[in-house]
């Protein structure tokens, strides 16, 4: 039986895995290698680390993790959890079993992608959620921010501190008289054509109408997921956020379910890197006190 399962080991999980090794503790990452940012080659805002490889930061703390010999690595999926009487039992996808006595979810999202040719191919590389990461590259430059619903309201009124701005309503919803004169404050621009397709280097928006309107790149919402049904299947408590369902946790990380802590993506409403890394070390802490105190 190991002290701790850890589902998930990219920047949460592994975060959550360090300090578990560092108490000596016997721990168990699984891990099915499918990193949220796999679609970007730079990470930004990350202290230390602004600009570097994703893969990279990811792979040298994994080399760093796996220098201690009380941590063993699993490249599989978790397909299931189950409570035992005294822990948790985790099944891999390849048919193996695993018990331990507390569980660390590190599972990230998916993003769920809106459905305009052209836009998956370019996901990470011109499209973009976050303005944070990848805004400042930008250089002040043409931005088109793709609505999805009335929550892509806050992405049009940020995106103006990185850019000329064009706002795509694509049919998505009306905005108000109010909210028209919010975005005119902003100074963005509103186009009403509806998208047929996003094409060319780094991202032409051609209309239905003919019309093509060169962008050096775009933000988009996405549909976010919990990439994996463990939490639901150990009865941990989910929360709604605007974009998707989340593992609710409180202050250190302990879901609903004692014994079970989650951190990184999968356990806030929007959350990048450096989260996912300060979440891991907290849930990895909590998950320490609770197997030396109960
Ligand atoms: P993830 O990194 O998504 O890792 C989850 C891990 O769990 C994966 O390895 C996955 O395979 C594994 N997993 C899931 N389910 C299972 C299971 N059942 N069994 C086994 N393993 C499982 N953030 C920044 O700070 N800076 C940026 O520049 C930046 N750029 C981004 C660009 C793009 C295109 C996207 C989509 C996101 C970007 N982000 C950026 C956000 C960043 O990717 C996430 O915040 C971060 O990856 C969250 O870390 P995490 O460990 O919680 O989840
Ligand atoms: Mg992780």
């Amino acid at each position: 039986m190991f002290d701790a399962i850890i589902v998930g080991g990219s920047y949460a999980g592994q975060s959550a895995a360090l300090q578990l090794a560092r108490a000596r503790r016997n721990i168990l990452v699984m891990d099915d290698g499918q990193r949220r940012n796999r679609f970007a080659s730079h990470s930004h805002g990350f202290l230390g680390q602004d600009g570097s490889d994703p893969a990279v930061i990811a792979e040298t703390a994994r080399a760093q993790l796996l220098a201690y010999p009380n941590v063993t690595w699993l490249a599989d999926r978790a397909e299931s959890a189950e409570r035992l009487e005294n822990g948790f039992e985790v099944m891999g996808r390849s048919g193996t079993r695993h018990q331990a006595r507390t569980v660390v979810l590190a599972t990230g999202i998916r993003d769920g992608l809106p459905d305009i040719p052209g836009l998956a191919e370019r996901w990470g590389r011109a499209v973009f959620h976050c303005p944070y990461c990848h805004g400042y590259e930008l250089n002040v430059g043409r931005i088109g921010v793709l609505a999805v619903s009335e929550i892509s309201m806050h992405h049009a009124l940020m995106l103006p501190d990185w850019g000329t701005t064009t706002f795509f309503i694509n049919e998505a919803f009306e905005p108000t008289g109010e909210q028209l004169a919010q975005l005119a404050a902003r100074g963005v621009a509103v186009e009403r054509g509806k998208i047929r397709a996003l094409e060319s280097d780094p991202v032409d928006v051609v209309l239905e109408d003919g019309r093509r309107i060169a962008l050096d790149g775009m933000f988009t919402a996405t549909k976010t997921e919990i990439s994996s049904p463990i939490a639901s299947q150990l009865g941990c408590d989910l929360a709604d956020g605007p974009t998707g369902r989340f593992i609710r946790t409180d202050e250190m990380k302990a879901t609903s379910v004692p014994g079970v802590f989650a951190c990184g993506d999968a356990a806030r409403a929007a959350g990048n890197v450096a989260m996912a890394v300060g979440d891991g070390a907290m849930a990895g802490a909590a998950t320490h006190r609770k197997l030396m105190f109960g």
